[in-house]
């Protein structure tokens, strides 16, 4: 049974796979290659250094911000595009620790990103390591807010357990202590709703390859919370977040916008695929994408529980606890995933024992759902994963 959201055919999907993963890279939107083949051509190609201007190449970044803003709930003129995910962690810390000198803890949870937890150590290492990373299990946050904190700094989705944070409610707690709340939602834009600046925290960062299909390395985004923009520091004081870049001034002067937060020349093929990506979400109200990627998330653990009794749920069993990715824990994960890729069942895995499945309603239904369990069940009952071709790992898991 399709969904309301269902616009499989929007995307360049091999026929016969099933696609849940989703959550690590999106599928190609078709719209995409058509737009890159033509900039390629029409504007880098004809146009070459005019389509600066002529093409409007200048202000994809804020444009596209715009774009985002609409599906995690920020107002237009708050989230700018550039760089990858890990940059804009590094530049959101760095501004939301000089908004609270005198406080020397940033806290995150032991369910974080790797390369978030190493960027605030590279960061803390670079500010004469005055400053200690503190991390908790993920439940015990709200508890760990004291006084001495500067930042909080979380990922809303984990990205192994699929667990979602109360971004409201941990934003507020962060506040009541005086701290700063910076959210990273890799795993949350366009996968649930979230009401960014009802929240109030003051920055936010996510990524555009994940569910939003923007393709390998597209640009991640930055938010900044309106009133703070005039104020937030920059570290990465790159040419383009001057006020005046053209005026090539020896001194720095930061934009009076978001702007501020771009570093250095945008990568446009990639911003003009995102920007393509994301017609796939004209109109889509994030609400109803909750909606039916919960209806799948179900199905899905439903139908692994009663046939896969050789795997163990890793994901919150609330629906209002997860986010939109089912895990599940098994000893020979990583063989059992390489068998389901092998037949055209694509999921991943990350260490120790998890497999992961991403739910993403705009290109899977209920059928998928269940002929992928077929398949899992198939790989668990005849022992598939055995095999000595799926022992070894890849580079990439
Ligand atoms: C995917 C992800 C990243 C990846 O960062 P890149 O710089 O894009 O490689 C970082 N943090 C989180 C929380 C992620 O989920």
């Amino acid at each position: 049974m399709t969904n309301a959201l269902y616009r499989k055919e929007l995307f360049a999907l091999p026929r016969d796979m099933i696609y849940l993963d989703g959550n690590s890279l999106g599928p190609l939107p078709k719209m995409v290659s058509g737009r890159v083949e033509q900039v390629l051509k029409d504007e880098w190609g004809s146009l070459l250094i005019k389509a600066w201007n002529d093409a409007d190449w200048m202000s994809l970044p804020t444009r596209i911000g715009d774009k985002i803003a609409k599906l995690v709930g920020a107002p237009s003129g708050s989230i700018v595009m550039g760089e990858t995910l890990s940059i804009k962690v590094f530049q959101a810390l760095a501004a939301a620790v000089a908004l609270r000198p005198g406080r020397n803890v940033i806290l995150s949870d032991t369910g974080n990103f790797p390369s978030d937890l190493y960027i605030a150590e590279g960061l803390i290492e670079l500010l004469g390591n005055k400053y200690q990373l503190k991390l908790v299990e993920p439940d015990d946050v709200a508890l760990a807010i004291d006084q001495n904190v500067a930042v909080v700094m979380l990922t809303q989705v984990d990205y192994r357990t699929g667990r979602l944070h109360d971004l409201t409610e941990l934003t507020h707690a962060a506040h009541r202590a005086g701290a700063v709340m910076l959210w990273d939602l890799a795993h949350s834009a366009g996968a649930l709703p979230v009401q960014l600046q009802k929240s109030k925290a003051e920055f936010a960062v996510g990524c555009t390859y994940k569910y939003l299909n923007g393709g390998p390395g597209a640009p991640a985004f930055i938010y900044v919370r309106p009133d703070l923009i005039e104020t937030a520091n920059t570290v990465l004081k790159g040419w383009l977040g001057h006020e005046q870049p053209f005026s090539f001034d020896t001194d720095y002067r930061p934009a009076p916008s978001i702007e501020k937060m771009r570093v250095g020349t945008p990568s446009i093929i990639q911003l003009v695929a995102l920007e393509a990506a994301l017609e796939a979400w004209d109109g889509v109200d994030m609400e109803i994408v909750r909606k039916h990627s919960i209806e799948l998330s179900e199905l899905f653990i439903r139908q692994v529980e009663s046939r896969c009794p050789q795997v163990a749920l890793c994901s919150p069993r609330l629906a209002q606890n997860r986010g939109s990715q089912v895990s599940f824990r098994f000893e020979h994960g990583y063989a059992t995933i390489r068998a389901l890729i092998d037949q055209n069942v694509i999921g991943d895995f990350r260490a120790p024992d998890v497999m992961r499945f991403g739910i993403t309603p705009m290109y899977l239904d209920s059928n998928d759902i269940v002929a992928a369990v077929d398949h899992l069940e198939q790989v668990l009952r005849e022992k598939l994963w055995q095999r000595p071709e799926y022992q070894l790992r890849s580079a990439v898991t």
